[in-house]
């Protein structure tokens, strides 16, 4: 039986991957990856291995998420340690059984490499995967990697948490109406939880859409004021990175940043050096002397 294993594969720059990631993806032979993963990162895949995308194409889903597990436990099953000599195939077909019978092709797969964009374990999926593994009874692995948001952090040179301004961060997203995964019963919430935002709170939202009025108008409902700071990142830590700084008041009105993107709301998400500081002395009720400083 073969060992799933579960990689981040980061943001985008090949350089953001664990050493770990790297190192599996060096002697990998199989790889399930997602649409979001970069070219640069599939680059260190062996040309040898088998890769599979498994993901979104212009919003067309590949293979269902039922798919995914079943070909998951498919490779795994036909691992190398149980199946050496039986020459077992790795060939499978969308639908089909994870016991699908071996037809022509004799491959098999010590690792499954399941490689997903940013962490496996934020938006990813992974607790499908998981369970779906567990029931199988396949040893699995998770291997972490830089979720989007961190990427993102460091690129627009953010501290997400400040201790005049941020102490937490809440990594969040809500179902669009337009999008398909609003009549999925495990779909994320259709608002933002107002409840678990406050004034210290620093606000990532993955998966905003190109809707930036809609954007704003779910983060002005969820009780953000006009003035509050925030970027659009778009391709974080890639060459086509763009980060745009605005305001909820302004969003509305921004030109679109191509996806993958996201959002980063809060008194944080400005690179006017006196802003956080103004922040803090609003909340301390003390007067605010100065304008803010641009720079850069
Ligand atoms: N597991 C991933 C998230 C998958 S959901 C992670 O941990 O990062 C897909 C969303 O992630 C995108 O819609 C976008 O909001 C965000 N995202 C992923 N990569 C990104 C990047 N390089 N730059 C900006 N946002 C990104």
């Amino acid at each position: 039986m073969g060992k799933v294993y579960l990689i981040g594969a980061g943001p985008g720059d090949p350089d953001l991957l664990t050493v770990k990631a790297a190192r599996l993806l060096e002697r990998a032979t199989i790889v399930l990856h997602d649409s979001l993963v970069s070219r640069e990162v599939l680059q260190l895949i062996p040309p040898a291995a088998e890769t599979i995308d498994v993901g979104k194409r212009c919003g067309q889903k590949l293979l269902t998420q039922d798919e995914i597990n079943q070909l998951l436990i498919f490779h795994a099953r036909s691992g190398r340690s149980l199946d050496r000599s039986a020459g077992k195939s790795s060939d499978w077909s969308p639908g089909g059984s994870p016991d699908a019978p071996p037809t022509s092709k004799s491959t098999s797969h010590d690792e499954v490499i399941r490689l997903k964009g940013g962490d496996p374990l934020v938006f990813g999926r992974a607790g499908e995967e998981i369970e779906a593994l567990r029931r199988a009874q396949i040893d699995f692995e998770v291997v972490p990697g830089i979720t989007a948001a961190l990427g993102a952090a460091a690129s627009a040179g953010i501290s997400l948490t400040d201790r005049r301004a941020a102490s937490q961060i809440v990594i969040t997203t809500y179902s669009r109406g337009s999008d398909p995964a609003a009549s999925d019963p495990f779909a994320v919430t259709p608002q933002l939880d107002r409840a678990a935002i406050s004034s210290s709170t620093t606000l990532v939202l993955y998966m905003p859409g190109a809707d930036y009025a809609e954007v704003a108008s779910r983060l002005r409902a969820a009780g953000q004021p006009e003035d509050l700071p925030c970027v659009i990142v778009s391709n974080a830590t890639t060459p086509k990175q763009q980060i745009r700084w605005t305001t909820v008041g302004n969003l509305a009105g921004e030109a679109k940043l191509p996806a993958p993107a996201l959002l980063i709301v809060g008194r944080v998400a400005t690179h006017q050096i006196q802003e956080i500081t103004a922040a803090a002395k609003h909340w301390r009720g003390e007067p605010i002397d100065r304008e803010p400083k641009q720079v850069s």
